[in-house]
C-alpha cells in the first residue's frame, strides 16, 4: 500500500498574484502529486489549514482511496463547505488524482473516461477604457485565432467619475455607477456587433454589479447582440431571481464562481435556470466534486465553463483542461494564459493554439512545480482593494 508521507502548502506569486499549491508526498520515493488550493485573497489562511489540519488528518492514509479521503476530510471539521477548507481539501484532492494518474501511467482525462475532444475551446478577456483600446485587444485575439471573447469596458462595473455626485465625507473605495455601467454595456455591444458582425462569440461578465431587476432588464437589452453567455448577473444571495430572469429573456446565463456549497447550484441546475455552471474548482473542493457536478449538469442540459482567472494556479488550470476534454457537456473554458514566470515555475502548463487549449499527455495532471524557482516569487500579503467596491452614494456593493 502506498501511503501519504507528507503534505505541504507552497505559496508563490510568479505573476504577482498569490497562488497556493499543495504537494502530497508518498511512501514511494519520487512519487508525489500537486493540487491547487488557491484562494488569493486569504492565501495564508488556506496554507495554514493545509499544514495544521489536512496533514495530521491524512498522513499514513492509502493514496488510492480518493473518494473516502475526500469525504472524511470534508466532514472532519464538522462545519463544512466554506472557502478556506474547501480550497485546502482541493489541494489534497487534486494531488491524489495526480498521483493516481502517475501510478496508472495515464493522463487524468483518461482516468475520467477519455477524451471526447482534443482540446478545450477558450474565451479571452478583452477590456479597454476606450473603444479604441478594446478594439485593439479584440483584434489581437482574433489574429491569434480566438473565436470567443469577453467584452468589458473599464473593468467590472465600468469606470465612471462619480466624484461630482458623491456625498461629502464618503468612504474611500473602488467607486462605480451601476446605471452608467448598464447603459455603457448596451452601447459597447452595439459597437462590437456592428464592427465585428455575429461570427465572433462575445460574452460579458456583470460581476453582480447591478440590482436584480436591472440585471433582468440588461439581459433583455442585450438579446439582440446574441451573447454566448451573460455571466454573474446576480449575487449568490439572490439566486431566486433567476426564475424571473429565465422567464423574461433568452440570453444564456452563466454563474458559479462564488459558489461553495452544493445547495447553491442544485435547484439552479434541476430547474434549468442557468445554461453554464462556472464554479472555481478549488473553491468547491477539487476534481472529485467538480467531476460529479459536471455529470449532474449533463442530465439537465447545463454546460460547464469552469472559472479560469489569474488566481487559479497553473496546476488548477491543468485540472480544468483535463475535465474539459473528458466532459461531454463541456461548454467553454475561461483562459487568461500564462506569463513567462509561470511557464518556468510550472513546467508542463497546458498550451493555447488558435483558440484551443491542449492538455499534455503525461500521466496525472501533467504539470510540475519547480520549488526553488517558486521561492523566488514571494506573495504580497497586502489586502485587496478592488473588493471594496462602492456605489455613488458610498454604499458598499458586491464586488
Ligand atoms: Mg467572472
Amino acid at each position: 500500500m502506498i501511503t501519504i508521507r507528507d503534505i505541504r502548502a507552497i505559496c508563490t506569486a510568479p505573476e504577482g498574484i498569490p497562488l497556493v499549491v499543495v504537494k502530497v508526498e508518498t511512501s514511494e520515493p519520487e512519487l508525489y502529486g500537486l493540487g491547487c488550493a488557491t484562494y488569493t485573497q486569504r492565501f495564508l489562511t488556506v496554507a495554514h489549514a493545509v499544514e495544521t489540519y489536512m496533514k495530521p488528518l491524512l498522513v499514513g492514509k492509502d493514496v488510492s482511496r480518493i473518494e473516502d479521503i475526500w469525504q472524511m476530510a470534508m466532514v472532519s471539521p464538522y462545519w463544512r463547505n466554506g472557502p478556506i477548507l474547501n480550497n485546502a481539501l482541493s489541494g489534497v484532492d487534486m494531488a491524489l488524482w495526480d498521483i493516481k494518474g502517475k501510478l496508472a501511467g495515464m493522463p487524468l482525462y483518461d482516468l475520467l473516461g477519455g477524451k471526447v475532444r482534443e482540446a478545450a475551446a477558450v474565451y479571452r478577456h478583452a477590456d479597454g477604457l476606450t473603444y479604441d483600446q478594446l478594439d485593439q485587444r479584440i483584434e489581437n485575439f482574433l489574429e491569434e485565432g480566438a473565436r470567443y471573447i469577453r467584452v468589458q469596458t473599464g473593468a467590472y462595473g465600468g469606470v465612471h467619475d462619480v466624484n461630482s455626485y458623491k456625498p461629502e465625507g464618503a468612504c474611500p473605495g473602488a467607486y462605480y455607477d451601476p446605471r452608467e455601467y448598464q447603459r455603457g454595456v448596451v452601447k459597447v455591444f452595439e459597437h462590437v456587433r456592428s464592427k465585428y458582425g455575429f461570427e465572433v462569440e462575445f460574452l460579458h461578465d456583470v460581476h453582480e454589479r447591478i440590482e436584480p431587476i436591472h440585471a433582468i432588464e440588461l439581459a433583455r437589452e442585450l438579446e439582440p447582440f446574441k451573447l454566448f453567455f451573460y455571466e454573474d448577473p446576480l449575487p449568490p444571495e439572490q439566486v431566486e431571481w433567476f426564475r424571473h430572469m429565465r422567464s423574461h429573456t433568452t440570453t444564456p446565463i452563466a454563474i458559479g464562481e462564488l459558489f461553495n456549497h452544493p445547495l447553491e447550484w442544485r435547484s439552479l441546475v434541476t430547474e434549468r435556470l442557468i445554461d453554464f455552471i462556472r464554479v472555481h474548482i478549488s473553491q468547491i473542493g477539487g476534481i472529485t466534486p467538480a467531476r460529479k457536478l459536471a455529470i449532474f449538469c449533463e442530465q439537465f442540459g447545463v454546460r460547464t465553463a469552469w472559472h479560469g482567472p489569474g488566481d487559479v494556479s497553473p496546476v488548477g488550470h491543468a485540472a480544468s483542461i483535463h475535465l474539459d476534454v473528458s466532459s461531454w457537456n463541456f461548454g467553454i473554458q475561461e483562459w487568461n494564459g500564462f506569463g513567462p514566470n509561470s511557464l518556468e515555475v510550472f513546467p508542463g502548463c497546458p498550451t493555447l493554439r488558435k483558440g484551443y487549449v491542449y492538455p499534455n499527455d503525461k500521466p496525472g495532471l501533467g504539470i510540475d512545480l519547480d520549488e526553488s524557482l517558486a521561492a523566488k516569487f514571494p506573495c504580497d500579503t497586502r489586502l485587496p482593494q478592488w473588493t471594496n467596491a462602492r456605489r455613488p452614494d458610498g454604499t458598499l456593493a458586491r464586488p
